[in-house]
């Protein structure tokens, strides 16, 4: 049941009395991994985002030093993924939906003891939800701290392997995701199906953009007739082993930072700046 997670980091398979017993609950770093399932072209999966996420984290945990006590929640597969609901097998739940999934999954964790919870979302069409989410978990609960992160958003090394064009408007089953799953999950690629498109009749010398400062509102279907935004012919297995390797790097550093991590409390820690 527990997948990419390593058996011993795997929240589900710990006993109530063993949580119970757990030292130090507060500090305990909580994970949950948050994907979609939902179109990725004709040569990719719907589960890309969730296996992308649950892969990474899996392999950071592994790496993560064994004195940081972290355990990853069951993950969340289904995500807000209604952009690409055009396309059959995408199942998304409603914002609504999922930002009450999230407050009572976090309640459930609160109750235990815990106080540390990573939102970790897969999905480049949710994080604005999650960010809601989080800030009024942590309203409601001040000593509860929420991180809502993004699983691409660690340093990595995709500047260095894909294309300029790639790297602005290959944001979904293009070159990265491709290679990344020829290196995960190669038997779930259907490569001889991969087909270059990148987002048609963009509006030009606008400050409107897909992404970015000033964006318009879209479904995939405006951008893209395939459902694929990007390059995927480009793909290499070698180019994901080493995407992989920077995130997995990635989040291992940001697993330990959540773990020394402390709520600031204006004023509760005098030290440099401070006005004493
Ligand atoms: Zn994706």
């Amino acid at each position: 049941m527990h997948g990419p997670i390593p058996p011993d980091r795997y929240f589900a398979y710990l006993t109530w009395t063993e949580i119970a017993a757990l030292p130090d609950r507060e500090a305990v770093v909580i994970v949950q991994p948050l994907g979609a399932i939902e179109q990725h072209g004709p040569h990719l999966p719907l589960v890309v985002d969730s296996a992308l996420g649950l892969t990474v984290l899996g392999q950071a945990l592994g790496q993560l030093d064994a004195s940081v006590p972290a355990y990853s929640l069951p993950p969340l597969y289904y995500g807000k993924s209604n952009e690409h609901w055009h396309f059959p097998g995408t199942v998304s739940l409603s914002a609504e939906t999922l930002l009450r999934v999230i407050r009572e999954v976090a309640e459930s964790i609160y109750r235990a003891g815990f106080r540390k919870l990573v939102l970790l979302n897969a999905h480049g069409g949710q994080p604005q939800v999650l960010d809601i989410a989080a800030r009024d978990l942590h309203q409601t609960y001040p000593d509860l701290m929420v991180f809502p992160l993004f699983l691409w958003a660690v340093p990595n090394a995709a500047p260095t392997l894909f294309s300029p064009q790639e790297l602005t408007l290959g944001i979904h089953a293009g070159d990265a995701e491709t290679s990344l799953m020829l290196s995960i999950m190669p038997d779930q690629v259907r490569q001889d199906k991969a087909q270059a498109e990148f987002p048609q009749d963009l509006p030009e010398n606008s400050a409107l953009t897909m992404e970015g400062a000033l964006p318009f509102a879209w479904v995939t279907r405006d951008l893209s007739v395939s459902g694929v935004l990007g390059d995927p012919t480009q793909a290499t297995a070698a180019k994901g082993d080493q995407l992989l390797e920077s995130l997995v790097a990635g989040w291992v550093k940001v697993l330990d930072d959540i773990y020394r991590f402390r709520q600031p409390q204006a004023g509760a820690h005098p030290g440099p700046g401070s006005s004493r």
